[in-house]
């Protein structure tokens, strides 16, 4: 099943999906059906249920049961670690067919949906060893009538929205960590990507999962989302998206059940070059950095600021690679960049294209709607002649476009780095380790790179400083994320009465 498909090109017919509840697939019956049309071929690829509040509130209550009975807290980590690697060998027995309908729902190239689904198995790999590691602490300093314990516990049932950038990386920088902690899961995925959290539901069932540990419902986010950061009876919830969307799980938590809350959000990323760097491969890395993923990647590197006695030589090298960039089918093994996910994304990037010129900016190349046949292709532009007051560089675009500013010190470098609302990730290129090092103290940002950009695995956390959001995701980090401490007193011997 793990061969390279030896037709890539879209399905004949779209494949139909059932939701996920309580370990098995529900087809839709009577529910309408979302029909998902590749960004790429302009052709219907799948379709899945429009589920109802009916079965949202089913799905939690199968995750609540599933939670309070211990079929899965109650096991040894050890028993949680065996699910948790069958599930990543299965992930890499499946992985063609999981990239397949990633890239044919997302519009991302097929090298890279295959590279995500590798790393993915990888993820639920490392979580396994989580399971058995995960622990709590002691103190045996109380003196001799008393011993304390300190416990870590799942937090209970977790819901899980993510966005259609990442779906299936996004989803498995999560799922083997909450459920490492022992939580159970409702996971909603953006309606327009739902097929590969769809499929990795079924793999998990395969993979010796208790029934009702993870269900996924499908729908928009703004019925089915919408209902799961306001229901009563999800205890936490991790949510990736926009800011907006952020401040609506806020609101919602402190309007329902003060659920606990995991956000990852917007980001508008400094890639900060020195004069002193191996500019060829800064170069390279700025050119990856901002096109990766169309730039519809919330850690891209959009906002390049760069030493000005080498800015004007290094835009022309950043540009030589960028249109060297291989734009078009992301069924073509050989594409780097594919189609824009959205048409509203879509929208979005030609508008502020528009409004980059508009506001005087001067676009050095790309921003062009790539002709290749019925889909959403941009080139990555890059914006010059920019002031920090513009909507280009204040704003995330989320889309292949970069602006350049320049910098005659390192604190104007870190002020410049640190002008913005978001504190998600942030990349430092210099041979010079006392800068790189000065600067990686001094960025706001929960994620940085010196000398390399967008790197990753399960090992380190992930998450935001700033208005990019709240705790953080993989590692122990996002084990322990999913649990909450208990303190336990123990008395050792006869207790001194009160009355005495
Ligand atoms: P959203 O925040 O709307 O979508 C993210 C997820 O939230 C999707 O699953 C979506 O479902 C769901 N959702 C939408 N509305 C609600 C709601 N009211 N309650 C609960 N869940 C909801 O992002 P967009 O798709 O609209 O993208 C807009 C912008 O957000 C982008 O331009 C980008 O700036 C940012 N973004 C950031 C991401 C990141 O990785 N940090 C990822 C995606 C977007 P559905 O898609 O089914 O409506």
């Amino acid at each position: 099943m793990n061969k390279p498909l030896t037709r890539l090109s879209p399905p004949a017919e779209p494949r139909e999906f059932g939701f996920f509840l309580d370990g098995r697939a529900v087809p839709a019956g009577e529910r309408s059906l979302i029909e998902r049309r590749s960004p790429a071929h302009d052709v219907p690829v799948t379709r899945i249920p429009h589920c109802t509040q009916d079965d949202l509130d089913a799905a939690v209550a199968a995750a609540r049961r599933a939670f309070d009975d211990r079929r899965w807290s109650g096991l040894s980590g050890a028993a949680r670690a065996g699910v948790l690697l069958k599930a990543g060998a299965l992930i890499r027995e499946r992985a063609e067919e999981i990239a397949y309908f990633e890239t044919l729902e997302n519009g991302k190239p097929i090298a890279q949906a295959r590279g995500e689904v590798a790393g993915c198995a990888d993820m639920f790999e490392y979580a396994s060893g989580l399971a058995r590691s995960l622990h709590g602490d002691s103190f045996n300093n109380l003196g001799d009538g008393m011993f304390g314990i300190v416990t870590r516990e799942p937090v209970g049932v977790v819901g899980l929205i993510t966005p259609w950038n990442f779906p299936f990386l996004i989803l498995c920088e999560r799922v083997p960590y909450i459920l490492a902690s022992g939580c159970t899961i409702v996971a909603k995925p953006s309606e327009v990507t739902s097929a590969s959290t769809l499929l990795l539901a079924g793999i998990l069932t395969e993979a010796g999962l208790p029934d009702g540990c993870m269900n996924v419902v499908t729908g928009p986010g703004s019925s089915i989302g919408q209902g799961m950061i306001e229901h009563m009876d999800i205890d936490m919830l991790s949510f990736t998206g926009s800011t907006g969307v952020g401040r609506r799980c806020v609101e919602a938590a402190a309007r329902s059940n003060f659920k606990k809350l995991g956000l990852e959000l917007g980001g508008k990323n400094p890639q900060i070059v020195f004069a002193d760097a191996d500019l060829e491969d800064a170069a390279d890395g700025v050119a990856f950095g901002i096109a990766f993923n169309t730039g519809q990647c919330c850690v891209s590197g959009s906002r390049l600021i760069v030493e000005r006695s080498v800015a004007d030589r290094f835009a022309a090298m950043v540009q030589a690679k960028l249109e060297r960039v291989r734009i078009g089918d992301p069924l073509d093994e050989s594409t780097q960049v594919g189609a824009i996910t959205t048409e509203a994304q879509n929208a979005t990037i030609l508008g502020y294209l528009r409004k980059g010129q508009e506001e005087g900016a001067r676009l050095l190349c790309g921003g062009t709607v790539a002709d290749l046949g019925a889909g959403r292709f941009i080139g990555p532009a890059i914006f010059t002649d920019v002031t920090r007051d513009m909507s280009i560089v204040r704003d995330e675009i989320f889309g292949p476009v970069l602006t350049i500013l320049p910098f005659d010190t390192l604190d104007e470098a870190v002020e410049i780095a640190n002008d913005t609302i978001y504190g998600l990730a942030a990349s430092v290129w210099s041979q010079d380790i006392d800068k790189a090092l000065t600067v990686t103290r001094r960025v706001r940002a929960g994620r940085f790179w010196v000398n390399t950009t967008l790197a990753g695995g399960p090992e380190l956390p992930l998450g935001g400083f700033k208005q990019s959001g709240w705790g953080r995701e993989a590692g122990m980090y996002g084990v322990e994320e999913y649990t909450q401490v208990k303190s336990v007193h123990v008395e050792i011997g006869k207790r001194r009465h009160w009355g005495a």
